[in-house]
């Protein structure tokens, strides 16, 4: 096994206790080991101190804004609490909105909704889809980031003087690489020139303190599954005008004042973007994860992810043929996530013999952020390593001992090339616990006629 360097030599411990820490899964070969979760960039376990808050919560779960029972009254103070328990985690101005959305996606599309009519964004190439996408329905100014973040912000300046932009959208920490952006300097930039700014913190806010007032960031978007609060809520927080502006985004109940037979008056923000009944369990559960991280702070999140993540970084290193993906030469941060490809190897079928024979989940593929992996991994593709709160330098091991072992020697199974990827051929692990597909294949052939 790749020894990691002696500096990141001793045990670390989770930070925080998750939901499935000690899961054991099925492998091919017939052992049954401890799930090793390393994709915690894509989604991220629950905290549990986040899964108890809501197993109490749901005693008094109730319609939120729409009941005069004790259950409806309590659940929508609890929202109402979760909103603002959320801003104060982002670090909002007073007399910053924060709308419940269902993710980052969601929100950064509502933003998108909002923008004054004839706007122009200005946006990196290294984005992930969902804050490069939305933009399109704008006039949208790609940036293509330079070797250096200072020749890049430099790059971005340009383009936001030469178009009159009046957003700039930013990643707070990439997806694929983990560098972390110079958040403040963009807001001064942006503002020097009359625009906003929005940051993508679907990474960021899980792993670094996010102070939008200090920062002087305009918008900011997250998604609670990625706060270890995969309850299906995520936000968007920042300058209310735009919002109050804008008609709903869902036009619906809730979203409404006054409606007419052919006429509206829309409610005003936060309720005029939440058309629906509202994610209470998702709202609640994402305060929760904002108070726990809170509470542990973030100088302990950081220690912890940086040990470990110097110890995969000395593994892989050790690794005969794996090149690490970056973007600049001089970002200051990164969080713990590696993105890399293995020169010689199909990473589909590398990511692939690690879940089937040594129980490990990574992420191979382009990480929905196609002009980027275009751009940084030749071949196109790349596996991605990335940990969290819940992770241990045991985890850690695991993977290098097991990434090692599948470089050197190969696969020791077989494997097919489906549309979904390559899968284990023959597959004897039972991939329905829950034994749903069963249950559905029963009583779907006993809706068969006989023939
Ligand atoms: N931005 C970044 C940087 C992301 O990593 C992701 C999720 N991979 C998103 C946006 C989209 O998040 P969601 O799928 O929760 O909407």
């Amino acid at each position: 096994m790749p020894s990691p360097s002696s500096s990141s030599n001793c045990a670390v411990a989770p930070l925080l206790p998750v939901v499935g820490a000690g899961t054991t899964v099925p492998l091919v070969t017939g052992e049954e080991v401890r799930y090793v979760g390393l994709d915690v960039a894509a989604t991220s376990p629950a905290l549990v101190p986040v899964v108890d808050h809501v197993q109490r919560l749901l005693g008094y779960y109730g319609s939120v804004h729409r009941g005069a029972g004790f259950a409806s009254q309590v659940s929508t103070d609890l929202y109402e609490a979760s909103r603002q328990q959320i801003g104060v985690f982002v670090g909002a101005r007073a007399d910053d909105a924060v709308v419940i959305t269902r993710n980052t996606t969601d929100a950064l599309g509502l933003l998108s909704h909002v923008l004054p009519a004839d706007s122009t964004v200005v946006h990196l190439d290294v984005e992930h889809h969902a804050n490069l996408l939305p933009w399109r329905a704008h006039h949208a100014v790609v940036v293509l980031a330079a070797p250096t973040l200072g020749e890049t912000l430099q790059r971005l300046e340009e383009a936001v003087a030469g178009s009159g932009a009046r957003l700039i959208a930013v990643t707070g920490a990439s997806n694929v690489t983990g560098e972390v952006l110079p958040l403040d300097l963009l807001a001064d930039l942006a503002h020097r020139h009359g625009a906003r700014l929005v940051v993508d913190a679907a990474q960021l806010a899980p792993h670094r303190r996010l102070d939008i007032a200090a920062t002087g960031v305009d918008y900011v978007a997250l998604s609670g599954h990625k706060l270890y609060a995969p309850f299906g809520a995520g936000a968007l927080v920042g300058r209310r005008d735009w919002l109050e502006a804008a008609p709903a985004y869902l036009p619906g109940g809730g979203a409404v004042r006054e409606v007419g037979v052919d006429d509206v008056e829309w409610a005003p923000v936060p309720a005029r973007h939440e058309g629906g009944t509202p994610n209470l369990v998702g709202a609640a559960a994402l305060a929760q994860a904002c108070r726990v991280l809170a509470g542990v702070g973030p100088r302990a999140i950081e220690d912890h992810e940086r040990a470990l993540h110097a110890r995969l970084e000395a593994a892989l290193e050790a690794v005969p043929g794996v090149r690490r993906l970056q973007v600049w030469d001089d970002a200051p941060d990164r969080l713990a996530v590696s993105s890399f490809v293995v020169d010689g190897h199909d990473h589909g079928l590398v990511t692939a013999a690690l879940a089937a024979e040594h129980g490990i989940g990574v992420r191979d593929g382009r990480f929905c952020a196609h002009p980027l992996l275009a751009r940084l991994a030749p071949g196109g593709t790349a596996i991605r390593v990335s940990l969290g709160v819940g992770t241990s330098s045991e985890d850690i091991d695991r993977f290098a001992t097991a990434l090692a072992a599948v470089v050197a020697a190969g696969p020791r199974w077989t494997y097919e090339r489906t549309e979904a990827g390559w899968a284990p051929t023959p597959d004897p692990r039972d991939l329905d616990p829950f034994a749903i597909r069963a249950e559905v294949r029963r009583e779907t052939s006993a809706c068969e006629p006989a023939s």
